[in-house]
């Protein structure tokens, strides 16, 4: 591998679990093929998965980093095509780590509504409703500037006939919040899919209110 800065144990351990976490979208179904991407920032570099390689073809030595603006700083293989994404929203928010899929049930929601319908609680765990970002060209700066409109005060959105878009403060955060958004789009599908019937919402103060006990859930 060809190296423009010297890697360190840090950026190893971030490309491993870039790739682990890739390869959990695969293994999950949350996307097929190559589709969806994966990044972590470290410090000034962000890790992320290179464009339209197989997962399980990526080894230890593949690994791609690129400064805030893009710039290459290790690994042979292009940055994802969904770069502009990914810097985008590492420059507007605390995000640590980013995921992207073209998940079944997410991708179906974002061609139906402007807003995921407060089917659960679960909403809290992304900021609120999600909103879906309008359509543009995969890996344009359009798309980018979309999700960062959808992603005001959430840290999830739906990208139309596209797929999601999660951030979090680690890989496992980002990667939990992609998996909790694909689910509940689809327990509002299948509720919605009751002939004759409309599934009930929550409405925006109960929402919030467990948006707030989330913050204090599970162990410290
Ligand atoms: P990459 O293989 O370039 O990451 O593209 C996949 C994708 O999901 C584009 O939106
Ligand atoms: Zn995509």
């Amino acid at each position: 591998m060809e190296g423009r800065m010297r890697e360190s144990e840090e950026i190893r351990r971030a490309w491993a679990d870039v790739v682990a976490t890739a390869r959990r979208t695969t293994a999950d179904g949350l996307v097929v093929g190559t589709s969806g991407n994966v990044s972590a920032r470290v410090g000034d570099v962000v890790v992320v998965t290179p464009s339209g390689i197989p997962y399980d073809r990526l080894t230890p030595r593949d690994v791609v980093a690129v400064d805030p603006e893009g710039r290459p700083l290790l690994g042979d293989l292009a940055p994802t095509s969904e770069l502009p994404l990914h810097l985008a929203v590492y420059r507007a928010t605390g995000a640590a780590a980013i995921v992207h899929t073209h998940a079944v049930h997410a991708t179906a929601v974002s061609t139906l509504v402007d807003e995921l319908p407060l089917i659960h609680y679960m909403a809290g765990a992304l900021g609120g409703p999600v909103r879906v970002a309008p359509y543009a060209l995969y890996g344009s700066e359009e798309l980018a500037e979309h999700a960062l409109e959808a992603l005001t005060g959430r840290t999830g959105c739906l990208l139309r006939n596209h797929g999601t878009l999660t951030y979090g403060a680690s890989l496992d955060q980002a990667y939990d919040r992609t998996a909790q958004l694909e689910w509940m789009c689809r327990v509002w599908l299948t509720a919605s899919s009751v002939p004759g019937r409309a599934p009930t919402l929550l409405t925006p103060a109960q929402a919030e209110r467990a948006k707030e006990k989330l913050r204090g859930y599970g162990s410290p």
